[in-house]
């Protein structure tokens, strides 16, 4: 809204081809993927600091224009409000770290993933949590250095005022309803990333949504994102632990059909570089590897990795899967 006096400038109908609002993972791949077609890009991107924020986000530039043909400036100067025009728009805000509001505190002294970064030192003991276990219904009593809310993230999609222009949401999870072109309810209007209903929450998918959009919008392409058998990596501190087993032993799972050709529908990998391992079967799955195709593939010694072409043991035998030699 226009604040009285505010002066208001505008430069004309789609003066850009494509207007990215969030200059993240998803936003930057599609805005750098439409500039190499020649087209005139705009990012914007703006974060509300956190409640604990160490830098204060509202302070730093609104626009991020860095690595694209134009410079726009947007509300640079108190007063001043500049209307920005494009064919396209994405919206690729993410998402932010939720809080368990209920929980008196939780804002005032909590932390949460985007305020750990800044993190210069331990802050000492601060505060005192009072928790029930609900299993044994007792209450428990500790003092921690800090706390830190990992209860997952939500979308700022209020912020945006969506229902303005009639872009659908999600009622529950407030995000952003898009089809398999990642095109919103409104044309013209397209979303990425951790914004979108039913996305995976990743850098990779985001990056890879955004760029095969832009080369939709701009590159004459129809190569729809599939999402489809995305592998990735589960966020544990030590990737080489399973509770009370031996920390010397890999742990591998491989799920297949039983029926026709056994066609390998995932694998579970426990053990050093398991991320690095993981991405190069990913490919083999991703092309609808099967068993006895496993079974032809020969191993890489030594390598923990090669004893998943080796595995030939089933759960429904019974039998012990311990590896014995090398
Ligand atoms: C702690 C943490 C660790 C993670 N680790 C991994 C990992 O190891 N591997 C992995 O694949 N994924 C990881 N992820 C997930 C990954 O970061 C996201 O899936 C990915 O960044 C989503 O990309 P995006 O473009 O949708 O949003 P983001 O990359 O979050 O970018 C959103 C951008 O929009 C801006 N913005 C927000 N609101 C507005 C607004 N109103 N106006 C303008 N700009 C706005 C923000 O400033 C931000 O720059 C992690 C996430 C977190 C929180």
């Amino acid at each position: 809204m226009n604040s009285p006096g505010s002066q208001v400038l505008f430069k004309g109908k789609n003066e850009y081809d494509l207007l990215v609002i969030g200059g993240g993972s998803g936003g930057l791949a599609c805005a750098k993927e439409a500039a190499q077609f020649g087209r005139k890009v705009a990012v914007l991107d703006y974060v509300d600091p956190s409640p604990q924020a160490k830098i204060d986000f509202k302070k730093l530039p609104f626009v991020n224009n860095c690595c694209f043909q134009v410079v726009i400036r947007i509300l640079a100067n108190i007063g001043t409000i500049t209307i920005v025009t494009a064919e396209n728009i994405v919206i690729a805000t993410g998402g932010r770290p939720k809080y368990p509001t209920h929980i008196a505190g939780a804002l005032e002294y909590g932390i949460t993933s985007d305020d750990l970064f800044w993190l210069k030192e331990a802050p000492g003991k601060t505060l005192q949590v009072t928790w029930k276990n609900t299993d044994l219904g007792t209450e428990e009593t500790d003092s921690f250095d800090t706390v830190m809310w990992a209860v997952g993230r939500a979308p700022d999609t209020k912020t945006l005022n969506l229902e303005t222009v009639g872009v659908k949401t999600n009622s529950e999870t407030g995000k952003i309803i898009v089809d398999a072109g990642e095109a919103t309810s409104v044309p013209h209007i397209y979303a990425i990333g951790d914004i979108t209903e039913g996305r995976p929450e990743l850098t990779p998918t985001a990056i890879a949504a955004g760029k095969l959009l832009a080369r939709r919008l701009f590159g004459q392409s129809s190569e729809l994102m599939d999402y489809d058998n995305v592998y990735h990596a589960y966020y544990k501190p030590l990737e080489f632990t399973v509770a009370e087993r031996d920390a010397t032993q890999c742990y591998i799972k491989m799920v297949c059909l039983r029926e026709r050709e056994q066609r390998i529908l995932g694998l579970h990998f426990i053990g050093p570089n398991a991320g690095e391992v993981i991405q190069g079967f990913a490919l083999g799955i991703k092309c609808g590897a099967t068993y006895p195709q496993l079974m032809k593939t020969i191993g890489i010694h030594p390598t923990c990795a090669e004893e998943i072409t080796k595995l030939h043991i089933t759960k429904r035998s019974g039998l012990d899967a311990t590896v014995t030699g090398c």
